[in-house]
């Protein structure tokens, strides 16, 4: 697969992160345009509730596009999915016929404000990175045991809060929660002191299920995947996650990137897990390669200064895909809908810089790292402001996710002032 050429400007770039190859989904304003589905191309993006209103996308007899969320689109199934990029492509592909029809539907990206791209169903977190569970169990259980049991049979997983998931830009307000130092007989109500990013993909379930359903069927029902900064307060958790997992330390807030990357704009980059220890059951047994050769990478600027590269690893370091998650996640019966979205685990690769995580770049904190203006970091400081990014890269193009930003404010004196 080579670039794709396009007639939109910025789109023929080898660095844009949306080339015609990629045509991600997400959802935007402006200055005059109220809050809309739009699609990613070069410096621009595609109104498509204009296009549908204009009937330049004509998919379906009911409208796809009157909401500002990618859910009616995504619950029309594989095949108008497919329709849907096949008519993108052609419209916005060099030379298109109709270019002088859809030029006016083009908006500058950097006068848009971008929104949730869906509205999230439910949220589940997994915990499938071998290097990070690695990594984490090491620090709390010793080498011996690092790995749980079970781990290298089953994706392990909570169910997290659809409702704590944001859009990237939306600041986060560190968390109070009740603390439990070593040194102290009885726990304590304070605001967080070892907050953390967990560096993860989203997957976004795109076809609903009522009942187990294999790898392959999985497979077929993702609909996209975005970035994902699982935020994550370790010192609650540390009290609070035995024995039912972790709760209030991953409900302050999860924050997703703007753009849906579609698993077709991923095809050409699809690899395999890694080789395995112990066979998986019949059930999850991987059928073909459904990790995907993602770069990833997070960067930490402090109140007003420079960024910092913290980790750079890649997606295709995960023990277990998104596929073998969502096939395990419906095992017991459990009905699966249009827009659930699945955190991958915190991705890290095998060595220091690849890892996705402050909690294992610190070593638990006793190994602060050092940033660019020399300040040192175990957890995040106040002001604070992360960025992920990643992209896939192919031959003289890169299927992008943009990013994914948050900034940390400070606790509130009391947050049950009111
Ligand atoms: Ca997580």
């Amino acid at each position: 697969m080579t670039l794709l050429s396009s007639w939109v400007p910025g789109a023929n770039s080898a660095d844009t992160d949306f080339p015609l190859n990629n045509l991600p989904y997400g959802v935007f304003s402006t200055g005059t345009l109220d809050a809309r589905c739009g699609v990613a191309i070069g410096d621009m993006i595609l109104d498509m509730y204009a296009a549908e209103e204009q009937g330049i996308i004509d998919l379906a007899d009911e409208p796809l596009f009157e909401l500002p969320f990618w859910n009616e689109l995504m619950e029309q199934g594989p095949a108008v999915w497919t329709a849907l990029r096949n008519r993108l492509t052609d419209l916005l592909t060099e030379g298109a016929r109709d270019q002088g029809l859809v030029e006016p539907l083009l908006v500058p990206m950097i006068d848009a404000t971008l929104h949730m791209p869906l509205v999230v169903s439910e949220f589940t977190d997994f915990y499938a990175g071998r290097h990070h569970a690695t990594n984490v169990g090491t620090m709390f259980r010793g080498p011996e045991n690092a790995l749980p049991p079970n781990w290298l049979h089953i994706p392990i997983g909570y169910n997290g809060r659809a409702s704590s998931v944001v859009v990237s830009g939306t600041d986060i307000r560190r968390p109070w929660g009740q603390l439990k130092s070593p040194d102290h007989d009885t726990p304590a109500f304070l605001p967080s002191r070892r907050f953390d990013l967990e560096l993860e993909m989203g997957a976004i379930v795109g076809m609903a299920s009522d009942g187990p359903i294999t790898v392959d069927e999985a497979d077929a029902a993702i609909f996209g995947y975005v970035l994902l900064n699982d935020w994550s307060a370790r010192d609650i958790q540390a009290w609070e996650y035995q024995p039912l997992g972790p709760f209030q330390a991953k409900a302050t807030a999860t924050s997703i990137s703007p753009w849906i990357v579609t698993k077709a704009a991923l095809a050409p980059f699809r690899t395999s897990t890694p080789d395995r220890e112990f066979a998986l059951l019949d059930h999850l047994k991987d059928t073909g390669p459904m990790l995907y050769d993602i770069n990833l990478s997070v960067t930490l600027a402090p109140d007003g200064k420079e960024a910092t590269t913290i980790a750079q690893t890649n997606y295709r370091e995960m023990y277990y895909s998104s596929a073998q998650q969502l096939a395990h996640h419906s095992t017991s019966g459990c009905p699966m809908n249009v827009g659930d979205l699945l955190g991958s685990g915190t991705i890290s690769g095998p060595t220091k810089p690849e890892r996705g995580s402050l909690l294992e770049l610190s070593w638990g904190g006793k190994d602060p790292i050092t940033l660019y203006t020399g300040e040192t970091r175990t957890f995040l400081e106040d002001g604070d402001t992360l960025t992920l990014a990643g992209h896939a890269q192919g031959d003289g193009y890169r299927i992008g996710f943009g990013t994914c930003t948050g900034t940390l404010l400070a606790a509130l004196e009391d947050p049950y002032k009111r």
